[in-house]
This record gives structure tokens, sequence and C-alpha cells, in this order.
């Protein structure tokens, strides 16, 4: 987060304990107006009620997702969301695991490890308010697909494997560089 101390919303500070998020890089290179919201700290409730929620939210889900391309793995997507973990070395489990709504700027974001407690709950401990209300929604379509870790492991070898797949084809498909006439 950029800037740690005051809401870019309403200017306050976060003393007041009031639950935040934050949004890391930016999503609106100037001279997008949204800029100035970029890679700072909001307060839920004043997320909430702000007009561009939507705009703003949809341009760092955009980002998050176009991001599996370079690092890490994406998992599986629904209405609204995906889910993703990060990178790893071979043989080895990724760091970590992370659920990103479309309509909020807040990353649901575990340990690997750690899966089976954010799954059960834990996702929501930060948030409050209509933002908890549609992780809630969201993490119970996860849950049906990647209940426990076991699940999730499975989701994870499943998109290696086809990533795998992809990639050893694809050269095979492709005409040589000669072959045209
Ligand atoms: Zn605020």
């Amino acid at each position: 987060m950029g800037f740690l101390n005051n809401c870019c919303l309403c200017g306050r500070g976060f003393g007041d304990r009031r639950p935040k998020t934050g949004t890391w890089g930016v999503a609106f290179p100037l001279p997008h107006p949204l800029y100035r919201y970029c890679d700072g700290g909001m307060h839920l409730d004043c997320l909430e009620k702000w007009p561009h929620r939507l705009e703003f939210s949809r341009g760092y889900f955009a980002g998050r997702r176009a991001d599996y391309s370079g690092m890490g793995t994406l998992l599986a997507e629904g209405n609204g969301w995906i889910l993703g973990c990060g990178p790893s070395l071979p043989h080895g489990d990724p760091y970590y695991a992370e659920v990103d709504l479309s309509d909020w700027p807040c990353r649901l974001y575990t340990q690997w490890a750690n899966w089976d407690h954010f799954v059960a709950g834990e996702f929501g401990s930060k948030l409050a308010g209509a933002a908890l209300k549609a992780a809630t929604r969201v993490m119970q379509e996860v849950a049906l697909i990647a209940p426990d870790s076991q699940a999730l492991k499975r989701l994870r070898l499943g998109a290696l494997q086809a990533h795998n797949a992809q990639r050893g084809a694809a050269p095979a498909d492709r005409p040589q560089a000669g072959d045209r006439g």
C-alpha cells in the first residue's frame, strides 16, 4: 500500500480502527482521474459509498487476472472472482493462495498451508459490511471447488498439467518457418 496512514477517500487516519483495505500498484495511470486513489488505503465503509468503486475494482481485478500469465497460476474463476496461487520451486508448494473479487479491490490472501482455516471463514477476518457480504458469497462458490487443502492441491496439479500440455503441444501445431511455399 502506498500510503498507510490515511484513507484516500475521506482523508482521515486509520487510527480509528475501522476496517480498511488497500491496493498495490497503479491500475489507472495518469492522466486517469482514478490515479490519485491507486496504491493507497481506504476504509471499507468509505469504499462502500464511493461511486467509483466498481470501475476502480474492476481495473485492479483485470490486472490481477493478467498477472497470472506471468507469475503464479490461475486455478479457477467464477462469477466475479478468480482463485490463484503464487509461484513455487519445482515439486514444492506455492507460498500463497489468493481470491480476488471483481467488484471490491480486496485481495483475499492466505498462506498456502493455511487454506483450510481460510476457506472455513478466516477470509472474512478483516472485512466488514458489504465487502464481507460479497466475499462470503464468492467464498461459498470457491469452497465448492476447493473445500480443503487437498482439493486445492488437486486443482493446482490439474492447472499445471493443462499448462504444460498446452506448452508442449504448441510448437507442433505451428507450421515450421520454412513450410510455406
Ligand atoms: Zn475513509
